[in-house]
């Protein structure tokens, strides 16, 4: 773990700190092999990875409607009360997020602009399921989909050792409203949803955060499909003053540490004496930690920064675009005015990350390794695309007509310019 000060952070950690490099590049050549194999032998090529990666051997990938009953029979009731209350949440806060259907305004006299907001045809949402169930990201996948009217919402999740996907996990799934669930992970998933075989027809786009793998698979299949962003290992980036407790920092750096061991948490402390008490917490919560092997690899490139200023801190902050910011100073509010670049933000000593995780309603799969600079967390937005239109009287083209002939002819588009004058033209 680096403990220093900002100022004194070394080019190369620096460097490190920001790139982020989760080893995307080394898994490119055997992540491109897979794409090209289900490429050329479809299914084929799906059932040996299967059996590869997950060590299941299956006859088939669709999920069957059977399967779907009997998860919820398997799952706990206080379970499947929780993902009802989280799926509510998930669904009010996308929801209030959605833009209108329809609009139009009158820019001059006779003319009218506008936009229509039109749902995409299929999407893929990946769930992660490797060292973890992500029954979660089921719901934050699938339901901004549905809030979007997506006519068909595929999901893939790879299948345990048995074959079956985890119940929670299938429970959340259809409880979200996936028209179609594959048991199938990885970069072959990927390659499934972005290249259609006899078994999945492709999508649109592809969205969902994954492994280094999955991520890798997404970037290499753009072209073929959209998708939505990087959303690999997670990360927390805590910016504190002395109000905050620094048994819940650490806490909250080790709640993502046990994400992935490639995951990684960064303190920035405004305060001397919290930087030391949250190191001497961690030392203490850390090695007790359920996951505490992922844990501590996380921790070891993870980093504690003590800030000069809010301004030197801030700076940090926005350079590094973390995927989840949280802010626990005396007036957070004051702080997210200067915040540029962030995934989602925590605002408050009462506002875990496991709170956006799961229950608040804010989407969970968000841009990672420094994408929060240019991508925004999955939104009901990925799930659309935007005609523009635009209605106009003979009143308003006359008003336009000059502006359009003169830039036409000047442009030599001659016919453009006549398109216009012929419709005013008097009718004989
Ligand atoms: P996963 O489903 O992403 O990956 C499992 C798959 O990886 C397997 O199905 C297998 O096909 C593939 N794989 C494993 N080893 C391989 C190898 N050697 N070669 C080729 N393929 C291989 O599940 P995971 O591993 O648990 O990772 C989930 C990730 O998702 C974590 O890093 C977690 O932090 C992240 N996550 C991110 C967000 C976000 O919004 N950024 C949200 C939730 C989870």
């Amino acid at each position: 773990m680096i403990t220093k000060r900002l100022s004194e952070l070394e080019d190369e950690d620096l460097r490190s700190l920001l790139s982020r490099d989760v080893g995307i590049q080394d898994v490119l050549p055997a992540v491109n092999e897979i794409i090209m194999e289900v490429g050329s032998k479809g299914d084929e090529a799906l059932f040996k990875y299967t059996e590869k990666f997950e060590g299941a051997h299956l006859d088939d990938l669709r999920v069957t409607q059977e399967e779907i009953d009997l998860s919820y029979d398997l799952v706990d009731d206080r379970l499947l009360e929780a993902l009802s209350s989280a799926a509510d949440h998930i669904f009010y806060f996308h929801n209030e997020q959605k833009e209108h259907d329809l609009w139009m305004s009158e820019a001059s006299p006779g003319v009218l602009v506008g936009q229509k907001v039109v749902p995409l045809d299929s999407v893929g949402a990946y769930v992660p399921g490797g060292r973890a169930a992500y029954p979660s990201s089921a719901l934050m996948t699938v339901i901004p989909a549905k809030v979007a009217d997506v006519p068909r919402i595929v999901v893939c999740t790879p299948p345990q050792k048995d074959g079956s996907i985890n119940p929670l996990t299938l429970a959340a799934a259809d409880m979200a409203g996936a028209d179609e669930i594959y048991k199938l992970g990885g970069a072959q998933a990927i390659a499934a949803m972005a290249l259609g075989t006899d078994s999945i027809e492709r999508v649109d786009k592809i969205v969902g955060p994954g492994n280094v793998y999955v991520t890798a698979a997404k970037m290499l299949t753009r072209g073929s499909v959209e998708i939505d962003f990087p959303a690999g290992p997670s990360e927390v980036l805590i910016l504190a003053d002395r109000t905050a407790d620094p048994g819940v920092i650490a806490a909250d750096m080790i709640a993502q540490g046990e994400h992935d061991p490639k995951s990684i948490s960064v303190f920035v402390s405004l305060d001397d004496l919290l930087a030391s008490a949250v190191a001497e917490e961690l030392n203490i919560q850390a090695p007790g930690a359920a996951r505490s092997d992922i844990v501590s690899e996380s921790l070891e490139h993870s980093a504690i920064l003590l800030a000069d200023d809010m301004d030197e801190a801030l700076d940090f902050v926005n350079a590094f675009a973390p995927e989840h910011l949280e802010i626990i100073t005396r007036e957070p509010m004051n702080v997210l005015r200067s915040i540029r670049n962030a995934g989602s933000v925590f605002l408050g000593k009462f506002t875990p990350v496991a709170a956006g995780d799961y229950a608040s309603g804010t989407n969970h799969v968000l841009p990672t390794s420094g994408y929060a600079r240019i991508f925004s967390g999955l939104n009901v937005d990925h799930f659309t695309k935007k005609m523009t239109l635009q209605m106009i009287t003979d009143e308003g083209l006359l008003g336009l007509e000059e502006t359009i002939t003169t830039l036409a002819e000047a442009e030599g588009l001659l016919a453009h310019a006549e398109s216009v004058r012929r419709r005013l033209e008097p009718r004989e």
